[in-house]
């Protein structure tokens, strides 16, 4: 496999798939001690399915199922069966009701056989959303209050496929889909690893990463052909108690230098999330991702967005200043001051402010912010995103020069191995 790293593999290899197969960390926490009962690689082929929280219906969702499929219990029962299942609304009660038709189950299982899909679509405003097809099955959990989790259970080769039409642009470089995929694969398996979520592991958006689920687009052909070349690969770093994986936060153009993580995330303190990586490769962004123009906006229309998240802010009366209290070694705002016009004080993390304010008005926290007349102004910024981890675009401009996605993985996530999980 051309670029991918072979030195030391096997002895990761099991490491890793002791930590995983054994107590379901893999995270660089300390765990039980994993001299004993050591198991072969092939242990973490069995690597559990991962869940995916695709919406909560309010009778709001209807799913389809082209196929054969079969209906069962979550303990293995068969509650129906059929040739295909036309357009059925997914609505809650005490128990999961499809179609109008209650199934007599809080939690149940949707499968298409010999291989088929499942379609869902969700009602807007605008009509029903455009239809996506995924594949493994769907598991619906009717929840008290009436709602139902509509949750894609589908192997993880399959999850990182369709993840990546979300997060890269189509046209990116082969070696850039292949970069990506491992760091999707990475922060999918660290998500299901540390974060207890109730019935599931990620969500399908930014909250998590945006899954799309099967297509017969180039882009997803693409995306396919990446993570076959790349499966089972993950980036991992040697910590004091052996190989583990890491949060691989990425983004989409650092903007000159890359940002820590560790700023007020003890867990996440390790040289591969330090930050400090100098990359002028994403100089190539398209748009204004990596120098944006300055942009004002509305004092008052500043505070009512902060307010909504934070109502506390609203003690601070009219916007008299916006001061940055603290900066990162690359340049960015880590704490933002929000001054009254009777000097009461609002302090908050610099990201934190960005989100609130809007990621398309301040596009990162490398920039200058002042107060002029009855607006904030942004100015000189860098960067598009949190800046944190792998740069989307230094890692294509980097493709472009022919290095390989374990050479860039290696570039962005210092000390960090592209490693065979399974
Ligand atoms: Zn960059």
């Amino acid at each position: 496999m051309p670029g991918l790293p072979s030195k030391s593999a096997s002895r990761r290899t099991l490491v890793l798939a002791c930590a995983l197969a054994a107590t379901g960390l893999a995270t660089g926490c300390p765990g039980p001690s994993r001299s004993a009962g050591v198991k072969p690689a092939t242990a973490l082929r069995s690597v559990r399915d991962i869940r995916v929280l695709l919406a909560v219906s309010q009778s709001d969702v209807r799913i389809r199922v082209p196929g054969k499929y079969t209906i069962r219990s979550r303990e293995g029962n068969v509650l129906g069966q059929g040739a295909a299942l036309p357009w059925a609304i997914v609505s809650g009660g005490p128990s999961v009701v499809l179609g109008g038709r209650p199934l007599g189950g809080a939690g149940i299982e949707i499968v298409p056989l010999s291989g088929g899909t499942v379609a869902v679509s969700r009602q807007t405003e605008f009509g029903w959303s455009p239809v996506r097809q995924y594949g493994g099955y769907l598991r619906l959990l009717a929840q008290a209050d009436g709602a139902v989790k509509v949750i894609n259970v589908v192997d993880m080769e399959t999850y990182v496929a369709g993840v990546l039409p979300g997060e890269i642009y189509p046209d990116f470089h082969q070696e850039a889909f292949r970069a990506q995929a491992i760091a999707a694969r990475t922060y999918a398996l660290y998500e299901m690893s540390t974060t207890a979520r109730a019935g599931y592991d990620v969500t399908a958006t930014e909250g998590s990463q945006v899954y799309e689920g099967l297509s017969d687009s180039a882009v997803y052909r693409k995306a396919c052909a990446a993570v076959e070349h790349t499966r089972g690969l993950v980036c991992t770093w040697t910590s004091p108690v052996g190989e583990r994986i890491f949060c691989t936060y990425f983004c989409s153009a650092c903007g000159g230098v890359t940002q820590s993580v560790a700023d007020g995330k003890s867990r996440h303190n390790i040289p591969p999330l330090a930050g400090g990586v100098r990359c002028d490769y994403c100089r190539i962004a398209k748009g204004e991702a990596y120098r944006w123009k300055p942009r004002s906006v509305p004092s008052a229309e500043l505070m009512s967005r902060l307010i909504e998240r934070y109502p506390q802010a609203a003690k601070l009366g009219r916007l008299r200043d916006v001061r940055v209290l603290r900066r990162g070694a690359g340049g960015r705002a880590l704490v933002i001051g929000l001054i009254g016009e009777s000097g009461e004080t609002f302090q908050l993390p610099g990201e934190n402010f960005r989100l609130a304010v809007g990621s398309r008005v301040m596009r990162s926290t490398d920039c200058r912010i002042r107060v002029e007349g009855d607006s904030v102004v942004f100015e000189n910024g860098k960067g598009f995103g949190h800046g944190m981890g792998l740069c989307q675009w230094g890692m294509e401009g980097q493709a472009r020069l022919g290095r390989s996605a374990a050479q860039i993985l290696r570039y962005y996530y210092p000390q960090a191995h592209v490693t065979r999980a399974y």
